[in-house]
C-alpha cells in the first residue's frame, strides 16, 4: 500500500482524501467518481518548480494530455507552469480557463490548419514542430498573420526508454519528430531558419513514458547536445531552449520504484552542463514536460462494488460500475493498478479477488490478483493514482455516461467536472426527417 498526497485512514478506518471520507464522496457525489487532491496535484507542481526552476536555468510544462479541465488549468496557471497542449480541444480548454497564451507550447504530428491558424490568433508561445510539412504551413499561416510565433524542433535522437531498460535504436521508427541521424534533422533546423515568419528557438526530444532509468535520460541529453554542438558549427544557429520531454515514472504498484524529480533534475541539467562545457557552447535553457508525475499520484477513483462472483477452484471476479471506460489503460497496455476497500482500510487482506469493469469486453478487467478484505456488494472500491491519462481517455462505451470529477482539499470537496447525463449522451444525436417517429401510424 502507497498512500500518495494527503490520503490517509481516518478514525472510521475510511480512507480520506484531502480530508474528505471517501466512502462519504461515493455516497454524496456517486460513482464511479474521479477523485482529485489538490494539494498533491500542486506539490507535485512545486517539486518540479523547485528542483529545476529556482535551481537550474529551466522551465517547465505540465503535459495537459495526462489530465486537462478548467479548473487543472487554473491549478497549472496558478502554479507558474507552462503548458502542453495537443489539439485544439486542449488549447479551448487552456483559454477558456484564462491561461495565458504565451506560456502555452502546442505538440502533435498532425496539427491541423485550423487548429494552427487558432493557436497562431490566440498569441500561443510556442510551437513544437514535428516535420516539414507543418513547418512549411506554419510559415505560411504566420504570414497571413504578421506574426512570428517561436519554433521548438521536435527530433528523435535514436533512444527508446522502456520501464526499467532503454534501448538505443540505429534505425528510429517513429511517428514523432525528424531523424538526426540521418539528416533531416539538420535539414528542418536549416529549412526553419530559412523562415523568415518563424523564430527557431531550440530542439525538443521526448524517449518515453514510465520510465525509472535515469541513465537513459543522460543519455538523451547527450545526444541531444551532441546534435546542438554540431548545429552550432555547421549553420551557426544558436539554440536557446533543449526540451527533454517527460516521462518520469510514478508507482502504481509493487515494484514501481520512482526517483525523485531532484535527482531527474540533477540528472539532466548535469548532462547538459558536462556537454556544453565540453563542447565550450553555451548551454541551452533546459525545458522539461512532465505530465503523469504531477497528475498521476494526484487521483484516485472510487467504485462500488456490484456483482461478486467466484468460479470455484479458479477465481472470484469482483465487478464495479465502471471500467475501460473511465480507464482504458488496462485495456489497452496490461497496466496495473492497486486498489483499496475505502471502508475497510484497516481489514487485513483476507482474499484474492480480480477487478472486473462492467463493458462487454472479456478484456474489460481492472485489476487481476488484488489482495483484498473481504468485499461485499456496496463497498466502495479505491483504485489509485489514476489522475493521468484516465479521465483524458475516457470514453462512452457500452453508452456510460463519464464519472464526475471533484477536487478535494481541506475537507472540502468541489465539483470541476460534471457527470454525463444520458442526455448529454444523445445530445449530438440527430433524426434525419424520413426515420421520424411518426404520430397515429
Ligand atoms: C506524453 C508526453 C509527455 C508527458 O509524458 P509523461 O510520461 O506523462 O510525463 C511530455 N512530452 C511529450 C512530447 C509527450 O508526448
Amino acid at each position: 500500500m502507497k498512500l500518495n498526497g494527503t490520503m490517509r485512514i481516518n478514525e472510521n478506518g475510511h480512507l480520506e482524501i484531502g480530508g474528505c471520507d471517501t466512502v462519504e464522496l461515493a455516497w454524496e457525489f456517486g460513482t464511479p467518481l474521479y477523485v482529485l487532491d489538490e494539494m498533491c496535484f500542486r506539490q507535485n507542481c512545486r517539486d518540479y518548480n523547485q528542483a529545476f526552476s529556482e535551481k537550474y536555468r529551466a522551465g517547465v510544462i505540465y503535459a495537459g494530455k495526462t489530465l486537462l479541465n478548467l479548473a487543472v488549468c487554473r491549478m497549472v496557471d496558478e502554479e507558474g507552469l507552462g503548458l502542453d497542449v495537443v489539439s485544439g480541444g486542449e488549447l479551448f480548454t487552456a483559454l477558456k480557463a484564462g491561461f495565458p497564451a504565451e506560456r502555452i507550447y502546442f505538440h502533435g504530428n498532425n496539427k491541423s490548419p485550423a487548429e494552427l491558424a487558432m493557436a497562431i490568433e490566440s498569441g500561443v508561445g510556442c510551437f513544437m514542430v514535428d516535420n516539414i510539412c507543418e513547418l512549411e504551413l506554419l510559415s505560411r499561416l504566420a504570414g497571413e498573420y504578421g506574426r512570428v510565433p517561436g519554433v521548438i524542433l521536435r527530433v528523435t535522437p535514436g533512444i527508446e526508454a522502456h520501464t526499467h531498460e532503454y534501448i538505443k535504436t540505429g534505425q528510429i521508427d517513429s511517428k514523432f519528430g525528424l531523424v538526426i541521424e540521418n539528416g533531416q534533422a539538420l535539414g528542418g533546423v536549416k529549412r526553419s531558419l530559412e523562415l523568415e515568419n518563424l523564430h527557431f528557438k531550440g530542439l525538443h526530444c521526448h524517449i518515453g513514458s514510465q520510465i525509472f532509468e535515469l541513465e537513459s535520460y543522460r543519455h538523451a541529453a547527450g545526444v541531444m547536445m551532441d546534435f546542438v554542438n554540431q548545429l552550432h558549427e555547421e549553420t551557426g544557429a544558436r539554440v536557446e531552449e533543449l526540451d527533454l520531454g517527460g516521462g518520469l515514472g510514478v508507482y502504481y504498484t509493487e515494484g514501481d520504484q520512482p526517483r525523485a524529480v531532484k535527482e531527474y533534475a540533477d540528472v539532466l541539467a548535469g548532462a547538459v552542463q558536462e556537454k556544453a562545457e565540453q563542447y565550450r557552447i553555451q548551454a541551452p535553457r533546459l525545458l522539461v514536460e512532465p505530465g503523469r508525475s504531477i497528475s498521476g499520484p494526484a487521483g484516485t477513483t472510487l467504485y462500488t462494488v456490484g456483482a461478486i462472483k467466484e468460479i470455484p477452484g479458479i477465481r472470484k471476479y469482483l465487478a464495479v460500475d465502471g471500467g475501460m471506460g473511465d480507464n482504458p489503460r488496462p485495456a489497452l497496455y496490461q497496466a496495473r493498478y492497486e486498489a483499496y476497500l475505502a471502508g475497510k482500510m484497516e481489514c487485513p487482506p483476507a482474499e484474492l479477488v480480480s477487478v472486473a469493469g462492467k463493458c462487454c469486453e472479456s478484456g474489460d478487467m481492472l485489476i487481476w490478483d488484488a489482495e483484498l478484505p473481504e468485499a461485499e456488494p456496496g463497498d466502495i472500491l479505491a483504485v489509485s493514482c489514476t489522475g493521468a491519462y484516465n479521465y483524458s481517455m475516457s470514453m462512452n462505451y457500452n453508452r456510460l455516461p463519464r464519472p464526475a470529477m471533484i477536487l478535494v482539499r481541506g475537507g472540502c470537496a468541489e465539483l470541476i467536472t460534471r457527470r454525463e447525463s444520458y442526455e448529454d449522451l444523445i445530445m449530438n444525436d440527430l433524426i434525419p426527417e424520413r426515420l421520424t417517429k411518426k404520430a397515429n401510424t
